[in-house]
């Protein structure tokens, strides 16, 4: 347990699915400045290695990228393994690969339900119980899971006024991340695992890239901080959840959402 509010990592191994861009990059980098040995996984972005390269050169840490569909359960359990073998120990996992199909739902197929789920759903419960797994079978107590979830998991976007807004798959596959969130965690608290969900609002990435600028600009007037976040901007809640400073943090999920969910 590190003295004062200071959060330092050195000797830690944290995974961050989809740390390669957006959010999730934006985890990268900070939990690298922290000091911890970071395992990226990705799924298909051609420059994840590069990234991930030169985010180890920039922080003096070590740190590689694993291609690995996080819906995969025989790939995840494989290539958790290898991280614990190659950087681990494993001490904390960043879920935070997701997806979004925006649609109207008269047009949203089979195909688009298990697309969304299969990443955002299974992918976070894949990827969670891999890591559990080493740390109950290697009785590592202390492990953090972090798992990104959405503020869509308790509103749903102002459909009704664009339809690109449209996308209730995303939003109620997010509310079953924040539940999946609590269970996990009431079921590994005797192992000493803790699991806890950041959900953010608006943030500028590729997945809000597909927003036209009006109604881009519509969505920030709704927003009491009056615009949409940066990714640097989620990564103070996440690192103090897979810190020591939240030792007694657990089943919750915390928003960071410029004030969305006041009104
Ligand atoms: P991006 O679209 O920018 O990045 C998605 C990341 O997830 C990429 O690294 C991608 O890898 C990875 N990924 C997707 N599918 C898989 C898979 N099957 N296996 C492994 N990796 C995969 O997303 P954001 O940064 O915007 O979002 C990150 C998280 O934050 C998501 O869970 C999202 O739902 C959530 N979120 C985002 C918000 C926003 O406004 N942007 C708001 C609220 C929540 P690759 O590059 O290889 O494709």
């Amino acid at each position: 347990m590190s003295s004062g509010f200071t959060i330092d990592f050195k000797g830690k191994c944290i995974v961050i699915t989809g740390g390669n861009r957006g959010i999730g990059y934006a985890y990268t980098r900070a939990v690298a400045q922290a000091g911890a040995n970071i395992a990226v996984i990705y799924r298909s972005s051609k420059d994840a290695e590069e990234v991930t390269a030169k985010v180890a050169k920039e922080f003096g840490i070590k740190a590689k990228a694993y291609k690995c569909d996080v819906s995969d359960t025989e790939l995840v359990n494989k290539v958790f393994k290898q991280i614990n073998d190659e950087l681990g120990p494993i001490t904390g996992l960043i879920a935070n690969a997701g997806v979004s199909v925006p649609k109207p739902a008269l047009e949203l197929t089979h195909d688009d339900f298990i697309k969304v789920y299969d990443v955002n759903v299974y992918g976070v419960f894949n990827t969670a119980r891999a890591v559990a797994k080493l740390w109950i079978e290697n009785k590592h107590k202390g492990g953090s899971i972090v798992i990104t979830s959405s503020m869509s998991s308790q509103i749903i976007n102002q459909s009704a006024l664009n339809e690109s807004l449209a996308q209730v798959f995303y939003n109620s596959s997010k509310a079953a991340v924040s539940n999946l969130t609590k269970g996990l965690a009431a079921e590994w608290a005797a192992h000493g695992i803790r699991v806890n969900a950041v959900s953010p609002g608006y943030v500028n990435t590729d997945q809000t890239s597909h927003m036209d600028k009006k109604v881009r600009d519509y969505q920030a007037k709704a927003i009491p901080l009056g615009r949409f976040a940066e990714p640097h901007e989620m990564t103070g809640q996440a690192l103090l959840l897979l810190s020591d400073h939240a030792s007694y943090m657990t089943g919750g999920e915390y928003f960071v959402d410029g004030g969305q969910l006041i009104w």
